[in-house]
């Protein structure tokens, strides 16, 4: 490569860790490894400023890369946050610092580094690098819909190759969407509560919170006697949920057959919303043994009802390489500035 060919940064910014990757003007990821380095954002935003300021230099340094060759650089957080990268007003989760309060994380980080920062929240990311990841020169004329499932129910919504961010930098927020819940429910199962204020929106079924606050506690009571029952506290139960599945526990699997349902019935909302040219689910569940994984995106997949057109025209895959998706997803984004101008 030549020295003085173009480069961008993804920077992905976690609860604990940073991770980064350098992407060259010919969409090739110079970084196979995961770079981490502590994020420290419990101890404020300047402090964190800095500590991606140093994940920045460090990337750098791994690739041999000068940084006058740096045109932009990408960065990723959790949410809520604007499209433009203020943090929430009422703090989040991973922003619990009061100086993180409608703090413009973008243009701080922007000003510390003299580079253009692109920023996109990290659900939206992981959905942009799995969609170019799929689609290759292709992405820009695709759709896409990636469900990630973690602790809450992430993602993001992809058109033409472009993160759909809407008015007020909230459109994908696919886990409070609400879905049909008829046939989804078991008769005497009551409607799951999400920690945003819904009843029976993906989220509150689709998610780790989902299976501690609202799945786990009724499938207990239709498994008496079922080992998880006497696991305490339940969100510890909650967490080895998906080792009984694997293994092909009964009360798991139906756990995650709800889910699955609910999953598809929001990819159906989906397909008749945006059409997508792709289905991506991720999370956990990506991690999962395969026989496992395979089985859950199989019912995900029978619970989507599509056209047959649509059928044709579509694909139900899986996010890659999730714990590098977050920065490659936020270079992949700096990029298409760098190529906007
Ligand atoms: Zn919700």
């Amino acid at each position: 490569m030549q020295s003085g060919e173009a480069v961008v940064v993804g920077l992905d910014n976690g609860g604990t860790k940073n991770n980064a990757t350098v992407l060259d003007a010919s969409g090739r990821f110079l970084i196979d490894q995961l770079i981490e380095i502590p994020s420290r954002v419990t101890e404020g935003p300047d402090v964190a400023v800095a500590a991606l300021v140093e994940t920045f230099d460090d990337v750098l340094r791994q690739t041999s890369v000068d940084r006058a060759r740096v045109r932009a650089v990408g960065l990723d957080t959790p949410g809520p946050s604007s499209a433009d990268g203020v943090i929430s007003s009422k703090g989040s989760t991973n922003f619990s610092h009061p100086g993180w309060r409608n703090y413009d994380f973008r243009g701080a980080l922007e000003k510390r580094l003299s580079l253009p920062v692109v920023y996109n929240n990290d659900g939206n990311a992981a959905a942009l690098y799995a969609h170019y990841k799929l689609f290759g020169p292709l992405a820009p004329q695709r759709g896409s819909i990636s469900a990630i499932i973690g602790t809450g129910f992430g993602g993001g919504v992809i058109e033409k190759g472009q993160v759909v961010k809407g008015a007020a930098g909230m459109a994908g927020e696919l886990g409070h969407v609400h879905i049909p819940t008829h046939g989804l429910l078991e008769p005497d199962q009551p409607l799951p509560h999400c920690n945003c204020g819904f009843d029976g929106d993906a989220e509150s079924f689709a998610s780790l919170t989902g299976i501690e606050k609202n799945l786990l506690p009724y499938w207990l009571m239709r498994y008496p006697g079922h080992e998880l029952g006497k696991v305490e506290p339940v969100s510890k139960a909650a967490k080895l949920v998906r080792a009984y599945g694997e293994n092909g526990d009964e009360m798991a699997l139906r756990i995650f057959e709800q889910q699955a349902k609910a999953i598809g019935r929001l990819f159906t909302i989906a397909a008749n919303f945006t059409d997508p040219d792709a289905y991506f689910l991720g999370g956990g569940v990506v991690e999962a043994a395969p026989r496992f994984r395979e089985w859950f995106l199989t019912k995900v997949r029978e619970n989507t009802a599509l056209r047959e057109e649509q059928v044709r025209a579509s694909r139900f895959e899986m996010v890659p390489h999730l714990d590098m998706a977050g920065a490659r997803g936020a270079a992949i984004a700096a990029l298409e500035r760098v190529h906007a101008r």
